[in-house]
């Protein structure tokens, strides 16, 4: 969760601010929030009173007040509004409804291509996350907005997917605006590592302020939270790390044109090529994993090597960014501690003591699930946000 209860004392404190305080579910009295913000008690009071009418606040189960009387402490409404999160994979379409903490109510999914079109697959997403949201909640009015994770890269000043190579006709197409035509609240878009690095931080490692996620698949790409909030960078691509080149082979072609990406080596997809090229049958990355866990000598040695090449690349990230904890998912993550071996291998040794001192490197403990989860923190952190909040307040 966001904390911004320290904001300035030279601001007024508005009811989003005393809201942002009870976002964390602990209970507070009118008392203790009139002490915390310098407000009036009776001011305390109406902003409490606003904040219920909405749905997001409610009086909690007071343990010292006993004989029926009304409790005088007051917390989040988890479950007084929800949001709908939306991961678009290459193949499936996951949807998720969740309470305010991101527990998810109701669940949903389908396999479709990515590749049959946005028209296709947003009037899915439409059809069934309004069925969805209908049987979790009590009114329509309660679904507050929608995040959706893309199989590409994604613009996030407009939400639009922008050249993404697996997603043929969904270039610039505008999802946001298509999406909110059909729930009738924002739509929150982001591509799919990002708000897989949301979920997985959100699930397992909610207290970590410094993490890198790193998704391993066919592709590979890497999700940035720093100083507890995700960073997008100028267009929306930080974390754009498979196509950064890597020592060994420099004489391997690209899909991106260029030669020796880190993608061209040690993606799922490359690695199957090049056990094919060995004579084996591995066709696709699921064939990689299918033969490390057969005990293939040489599956298992590329995937180490992919390791290597993987933790040549972070190890420049460690120097850039410092993180307490690098984690690895996405379906080459299945190939179990083979990949991450080659990863700690290389950062281990090429790091400053320091940067390595307390550094985590792990599996996604979170796996599938991850996606779905940040596609909804993605739309609680901005349904929640102070200016989301003073807005509900005033037309509310
Ligand atoms: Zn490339």
């Amino acid at each position: 969760m966001v904390d911004i209860s320290g904001a300035s004392p030279l601001r007024t404190v508005a009811t989003s601010d005393l809201f942002q305080i009870l976002r964390d579910g602990t209970p507070r009295t009118r008392a203790e929030l009139a002490a915390i913000t310098g407000l009036a008690r009776s001011t305390v009071a109406l902003r409490v009173d606003a904040l219920m009418r909405l749905g997001l606040v409610s009086p909690t189960a007071d343990a010292a007040s006993t004989g029926g009387r009304p409790s005088s402490q007051f917390a989040l409404d988890a479950r007084g509004k929800v949001v709908l999160g939306v991961d678009i994979g290459a193949s499936h379409i996951h949807l998720a409804v969740s309470d305010l903490t991101g527990r998810i109510l109701a669940e949903d999914s389908t396999p479709m291509a990515v590749s049959s079109g946005p028209d296709a697959v947003l009037d899915w997403v439409a059809i069934a996350g309004a069925a969805l949201v209908d049987g979790a909640v009590r009114s329509p009015s309660d679904l507050l907005a929608v995040g959706v994770g893309l199989p590409g890269p994604v613009e996030h000043s407009t939400g639009r997917p922008i050249n993404p190579p697996i997603m043929p006709g969904w270039d610039r197409f505008d999802v946001p605006a298509a999406l909110t035509s059909r729930f009738g609240v924002p739509v929150l878009v982001d591509n799919d590592v990002n708000i897989m690095a949301l979920g997985e931080r959100e699930l397992a490692w909610p207290d970590v302020e410094h993490l890198i996620f790193v998704k391993v698949a066919t592709g590979i790409g890497a999700g940035v939270i720093s100083g507890g909030f995700l960073q997008r960078g100028a267009q929306g691509i930080a974390g754009d790390i498979g196509h950064v080149q890597i020592s060994r082979g420099r004489d391997v072609l690209c899909r991106c044109g260029n030669h020796g990406c880190l993608e061209a080596l040690a993606s799922g997809r490359a690695l199957a090529q090049a056990l094919r090229d060995t004579g084996l049958d591995a066709d696709g990355a699921q064939a990689v994993i299918d033969l490390v866990k057969r005990g293939n000598l040489e599956a298992i040695q590329a995937v180490r090597q992919a390791g290597r090449d993987l933790g040549e690349v972070l190890t420049t990230c460690v120097s850039l960014m410092n993180p307490s904890v690098i984690v690895i998912g996405g379906s080459m993550a299945q190939a179990g501690e083979h990949l991450i071996a080659g990863v700690r291998e290389v950062i281990y040794t090429r790091s400053t003591p320091l940067a390595t001192q307390h550094l985590h490197i792990t599996h996604s403990s979170v796996g599938p699930q991850a996606a779905v989860v940040g596609a909804a923190m993605l739309a609680i952190h901005f349904a929640l946000s102070p200016e989301r909040v003073d807005a509900m307040v005033t037309a509310g």
